[in-house]
């Protein structure tokens, strides 16, 4: 009777810790985050990366919050017209279907006018039941003027200001907020790259001015970018117009006279820099000089990436794996049937769904190829068309190809090499059937991921920071034919994981180099091991899907991936589980 007693007040203690603000010490901001296909405030993987790190903090109890902008518009709905011409349209949906509106408000100056942002908020749930909640932003509302309305409707859209005042909001009002909701104990700020790095204006104005030690003890940051032209950065001039003038003083004083780079004031101000692959960390440290730049390679959510299929083996053969994803060593244990059965469900599934969008029918018993990422030149996802002779010779009949992704509205070359893919698909016909699928996002993403049998990825080397669409495959014993680049480095055995294409880069700086080879490798793999293994060797195939689980899969997981930061960056420890 007493016990039973007592638990009850535990349960309603803990019940307490969990849901209040004042136990959370851990904030999480992002310009991006990507929970689901129906809350489209994400373009890619810095945004799905996001929310697969809140999901596996859930998992574990970690006892942070998100927080992010609302995007009323969205990224853009990506269609191609008769000749392959992307079209954006604008996103619509409904807020209030997937998130709830928080009575909090407060306010941020913009151009000498007073912004009002309020609140929505979205609540993850762990494995076991354990909340954490991720905040939307939003200025769209009555009582602010129709231009601070739009600040939050789209992502990645607009001029410099838009972005400046999007960025401000962001650092600045996503302090307020937690502040205006109670979260009082707070003490580390994780900027998931540096779009949220005016969060150190606020936190310098809380504490009168006083310290720049006081606010690098509380910052932690990532960088995600190798090309030094990827970082924001925005000039004193549109500064000066933009932010109250104890800000762009302030700033000065940060800063370097030529301008703020976001990426710049990150690294000057945490205490805890990294890089979110082996690869990328040593080239971070080279661009920005700074030895002391970490290296945490990224992962996927276990639960939100892998096959119900998969799932359900994994559930049999690796108990706790979800949980505990480095249990996923027993793939190995499970019997090859079952490994295929539930790959070709899987593709399946994806087949059904291509059928659907576009009309065209595959074949479940073909070798299946895809590749799917943003649209941009140094992903050359026209590198497979570099010889179209050779490529007929050494696939015809034998595989087909799916592709997908979208290209920044600004970038002509990337919508190039779109309308390059979507006139191969028509000229190519039935011999190699490529189909396009449009309007690339997390739910079309799954079930690529899932469903074809190999996985393409040849971005000019070094600039992918890590990618995690391939870490989606190996959930789902997809094999990765991939350049030595980013997380691949690290997981690729050859044979035994998949395959690589190209050498690898010894340098730690962006060069040029032959890229014929790239695709020299490309052909002669596909046609040499690939080809023969899928149709003639499925022993062998199969051996390869169960070993890209249990050796990647095990370990290229968000559930790691949390553990780490938690040791390394943020100093807290986990419920446990
Ligand atoms: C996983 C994912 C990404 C990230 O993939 P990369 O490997 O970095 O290209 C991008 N977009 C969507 C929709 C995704 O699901």
């Amino acid at each position: 009777m007493t016990m039973t007693y007592g638990r009850h007040i535990g349960h309603a203690l803990k019940d307490m810790m969990e849901k209040d603000p004042a136990f959370r010490t851990v904030a999480y901001f992002s310009m991006e985050i990507g929970i689901k296909a129906s809350i489209p405030t994400y373009s890619g993987g810095l945004g799905v990366l996001a929310g697969d790190i809140l999901k596996s903090n859930a998992d574990l109890g970690v006892p942070i919050v998100g927080m992010t902008l609302l995007y009323h518009r969205g990224y853009f709905n990506q269609s191609l017209d008769d000749e392959g011409y992307q079209k954006e349209t604008a996103v619509s949906w409904q807020p209030e279907r997937e998130l709830r509106l928080l009575p909090n408000q407060v306010s941020v100056y913009l151009e000498g006018r007073e912004v009002k942002v309020r609140t929505w908020v979205h609540e993850l749930t762990g494995l076991n039941g354990y909340p954490v909640p991720v905040y939307f932003l939003d200025t769209d509302f009555e009582g602010n003027t129709a231009d601070d309305r739009s600040f939050t409707w789209y992502l990645y859209g607009g001029d410099q200001r838009y972005r400046l005042c999007q960025e401000t909001i962001l650092g600045v009002g996503g302090l307020r907020m937690l502040r205006d909701m109670g979260y009082n104990s707070l003490e580390t700020f994780h900027l998931n790259e540096g779009h949220a790095g005016f969060l150190t204006l606020e936190l310098l104005r809380e504490q009168g001015y006083e310290s720049y030690d006081k606010i690098r003890e509380q910052i932690v940051f990532t960088t995600h970018t190798p090309v030094p032209a990827g970082h924001d950065h925005f000039h004193y001039e549109l500064i000066d117009r933009v932010m109250p003038s104890v800000f762009s003083g302030q700033l000065r004083r940060m800063m370097p006279p030529e301008g703020v780079s976001m990426t710049e004031l990150g690294l000057r101000f945490s205490r805890y820099v990294n890089g979110v692959s082996r690869k990328h960390t040593e080239v971070s440290r080279n661009m920005f000089n700074d030895p002391k730049i970490d290296g945490i390679t990224n992962g996927v959510h276990p639960g939100t990436w892998t096959a119900p299929g998969f799932k359900r083996l994994y559930d049999a053969y690796a108990p706790g794996w979800q949980h505990d994803p480095g249990r996923l060593v027993q793939a190995l244990q499970i019997p090859d049937e079952e490994i295929w059965k539930a790959h070709q469900a899987a593709k399946l599934r994806l087949v059904a769904k291509v059928l659907e969008l576009t009309g065209q029918q595959l074949d479940a018993d073909v070798l299946t190829i895809g590749f799917a990422r943003r649209a941009a030149t140094y992903k050359r996802a026209d590198l497979l068309l570099t010889d179209v002779k050779r490529l007929l010779s050494i696939a015809s009949g034998q595989v087909q190809f799916l592709f997908a992704g979208k290209s920044h509205p600004h970038d002509e070359g990337g919508k190039a090499m779109i309308r390059q893919i979507y006139r191969a698909s028509q000229e190519l016909g039935s011999t190699i059937p490529i189909v396009f699928v449009e309007n690339y996002d997390m739910e079309i993403g799954a079930l690529l991921t899932q469903g074809v049998d190999v996985w393409l990825n040849n971005p000019k080397r070094p600039r992918e920071a890590s990618g995690t669409s391939g870490m989606k495959c190996t959930l789902n014993g997809v094999l990765n034919f991939s350049v030595l680049d980013g997380w691949w480095i690290e997981g690729w055995i050859e044979d035994v994981t998949g395959w690589s294409i190209g050498p690898e880069s010894k340098e730690a700086e962006l060069i040029d180099y032959d890229e014929s080879q790239d695709a020299a490798d490309l052909y002669g793999k596909l046609e040499e091991k690939i080809i023969p293994a899928y149709y003639r060797n499925r022993e062998k195939w199969v051996s390869m899907m169960k070993h890209t689980i249990a050796l990647n899969g095990s370990y290229f997981n968000t559930t790691r991936v949390v553990r780490e930061y938690c040791e390394k960056a943020y100093g807290v420890s986990f419920r446990g589980l």
